[in-house]
């Protein structure tokens, strides 16, 4: 039998992620209604990921799913939101149903672990596409922005970086994957965990935060230029995860400092706090599996400045990934 779109709609997302009782009406209508709750504000987010471009070709449907609403999620934590709900634009090639389910089921797993609700979309065919707008929720007024970071301001970053990229780099050597630290590199490329709670928790303490997509160096300018300042991170310091420094030890790219500096896809949190708040970020996330680690300083000079072990400036591009480079 052959999927028509009502048939894909009512089969693969009708239902589909954590139901939640601040939804009116979900997929079903012309549009969804939902409660905000009085004192808290909308915090929305939107990201596409195109086949070929944001993800390489044989990347499994499941994996696609997750990821593209795993990207929204690391938005809005970005921001200190909890987030609730979410609506899915999927443009596919086919009405295949055994890709459709791996799909739905890539996405539900992550939108019921992150108590997400799928509340509409919209289904087209054609060059695979997934466009995800996920939707949270602040207290008023306790949204973290990028604008926030003062001189003197301690710079950290949570969980690992590098992992994805140096999976991406992998794949596009042709190189296989069938270590466990291979697999442990795929899966940070292809299901990047959202800092959702660490996010959420670092409201009020975080003086400014950016989600890294584009790789560290690419994102923390970003949170320079909006703050007006500029900083000083240590190369050394940057989090590498144990899988990340063997598999670099096995391809000969000495510390891959360069990889964990610039490369993208690490969906980790960078933000800065207060020298003085220095402990209570430490006792925070000694409550998080991810670890958070402590890279730099902002200084009121512009720019960035990545020290080398040798006492030497590292030299740094623009980096990060622009699709409108030549
Ligand atoms: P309309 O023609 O009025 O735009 P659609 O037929 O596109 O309506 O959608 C019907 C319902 O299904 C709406 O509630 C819409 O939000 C929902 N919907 C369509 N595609 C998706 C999808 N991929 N994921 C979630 N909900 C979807
Ligand atoms: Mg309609």
């Amino acid at each position: 039998m052959t999927l028509s779109e009502f048939d894909i709609i009512r089969r693969y997302f009708s239902a589909a992620g954590a139901p939640r009782a601040d939804v009116a009406v979900g997929v079903g209508d012309d549009a969804a209604v939902v409660e905000v709750p009085p004192g808290q504000q909308l915090v929305l987010a939107m990201d596409t990921l195109v086949g070929g471009v944001h993800f390489p070709d044989d990347t499994s449907a499941d994996d696609i799913a997750y990821k593209a609403l795993a990207v929204n999620l690391s938005d809005l934590a970005a921001m200190g939101a909890e987030p609730v709900w979410a609506t899915l634009a999927l443009t596919a090639p086919r009405n295949d149903p055994v890709w459709l389910a791996a799909f739905a089921e890539g996405f539900n797993a992550l939108a019921r672990a992150a108590d997400v609700q799928l509340i509409g979309g919209d289904t087209t065919r054609g060059p695979l596409t997934v466009t995800v707008q996920a939707h949270g929720l602040v207290p008023r007024g306790r949204a973290v922005l990028r604008g926030g970071a003062r001189p003197g301001d301690v710079i950290f970053v949570t969980g690992s970086l590098g992992d994805a990229g140096l999976a991406l780099q992998r794949w596009r050597q042709g190189l296989p994957s069938f270590s466990a630290d291979h697999t442990y590199l795929a899966a940070r490329l292809n299901r990047p965990s959202p800092r959702i709670h660490e996010g959420v928790a670092l409201r009020g303490l975080a003086s400014a935060m950016i989600d890294i997509s584009d790789g560290l160096a690419a994102d923390l300018s970003h949170l320079l230029a909006a703050s007006a300042v500029g900083a000083r991170i240590e190369l050394a310091a940057l989090p590498r995860s144990e899988a990340f420094a063997r598999v670099c030890a096995e391809m000969g790219e000495a510390q891959g400092a360069q990889i964990a500096l610039s490369a993208g896809d690490d969906y980790e949190l960078c933000f800065t706090a207060p020298a003085a708040r220095h402990a209570a970020v430490t006792a925070l996330f000694a409550g998080f599996d991810c670890g958070c680690q402590a890279i730099g300083l902002i200084e009121a000079q512009a720019g960035l400045r990545v020290w080398q072990d040798d006492g030497t400036l590292l030299s740094v591009g623009r980096g990060g990934y622009d699709h409108f480079a030549s």
